[in-house]
């Protein structure tokens, strides 16, 4: 079958990539769509360790089921998104209700499990999510995205907030601030992406470029969205005093020791001395359940098509994964 691998030297897509092995309680899937995700240009820039087939964003048909006849009956034909991270279930974390955080945790097309860019996978029946015959692939592919951002919404009340910001020129930017501006009408979104600010107008979400705004100590609460190139300084100097600073990170899901210590990555650095003498709190933010994302794009429909900028084959992976490192291009798909 073909692939998109990444081996350290290169990106390429693999024409003879052995098909997936079965295993027991997994179920080999035929890709029908895939979405590329910020991680998976971080990988293709080799700023992880992670060798093989990548991609962590799938939607596919359920070919065959190795399980029970129960699980083969349950599963068998269906379409379904597949979880990118499996977790041990064994550890203090996992046990404790935290999965999210198991150190052991093996994320799809980056730390020690294979991705998802591929004409078939083997997954696990129980990390399977299955899509309602009502939503279109192009819809439910953002259920990855809209299960990061709906995160935001759960770990802070923007309803009541005197002023809200969202900063970032990126699709979790977008999708924040409109689940946000749902909630309060306070809500405005900095960015300078046409691509985001045309959209911003279609939602009703109010948009202006970070240059056009002061830094008057007015607002309650800022979310950081704009990943690898976070906007810290300017977010706490937006904040009043015993305002919430939220950040966000396109690679949260990525377990320490998988990133490449070589890689030349910059990471925001916190602007501790007025966090402290403004007595800023400060929330991380990762990520819902993919359920929880299937759930809210289901409800929010096609109004998330415009989103997808460009479409590519599998066969031109390596080229989609070029379009997506473009910051205006808010999704990418790539259809096998
Ligand atoms: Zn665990």
């Amino acid at each position: 079958m073909r692939a998109l691998t990444f081996n350290h030297a290169a990106l390429t897509i693999d024409p003879r990539v052995a098909d997936p092995a079965p295993l027991g309680s997994h179920a080999i899937i035929r890709a029908t769509r895939l979405g590329l995700h910020p991680i998976d240009v971080a990988v293709a820039r080799g700023w992880t360790t992670h060798t093989g087939i990548i991609g962590r964003e799938c939607i596919g048909l359920v070919e065959s089921v190795t399980g029970t006849a129960e699980e083969a009956a349950r599963w068998t034909g269906k379409r379904v998104l597949l979880q990118t991270t499996l977790v041990c279930g064994a550890c203090t974390q996992c046990r404790g209700g935290n999965a999210a955080h198991c150190p052991e945790r093996r994320v799809a097309g980056v730390c020690g499990r294979d991705g998802f860019c591929a004409d078939r996978i083997a997954a696990p029946l129980n990390s399977l999510v299955e899509v309602p015959k009502s939503i279109g692939e192009d819809v439910a592919i953002f259920a990855y995205a809209m299960a990061d951002a709906v995160h935001t919404t759960q770990v802070i009340r923007a309803e009541g907030k005197t002023f809200v910001t969202v900063l970032g020129d990126t699709l979790d930017a977008l999708l924040v601030a409109r689940l946000m501006t749902a909630r309060n009408a306070t809500v405005r979104l900095l960015c300078q992406t046409p691509a985001i600010l045309t959209q911003c107008e279609k939602w009703g979400i109010r948009a202006r470029p970070m240059s056009e705004v002061g830094m008057r100590h007015d607002q309650s609460v800022v979310v950081d969205c704009a990943h690898e190139t976070a906007h810290l300084e300017p977010a706490v100097q937006m904040l009043r005093p015993k305002g919430t600073l939220i950040v966000r990170s396109a690679f949260a899901a990525v377990p320490p020791k998988c990133w490449n210590a070589d890689a030349k990555r910059t990471q925001a650095v916190i602007p501790t001395d007025a966090v402290v003498a403004n007595e800023i709190t400060i929330i991380g933010a990762r990520a819902a359940t993919l359920a929880e994302g299937l759930d809210l794009v289901s409800k929010t429909g096609t109004d998330l098509l415009p989103l997808i900028t460009r479409r590519f084959k599998l066969a031109d992976g390596v080229s989609a994964v070029r379009a997506a490192a473009d910051s205006g291009n808010l999704k990418v798909i790539v259809e096998p």
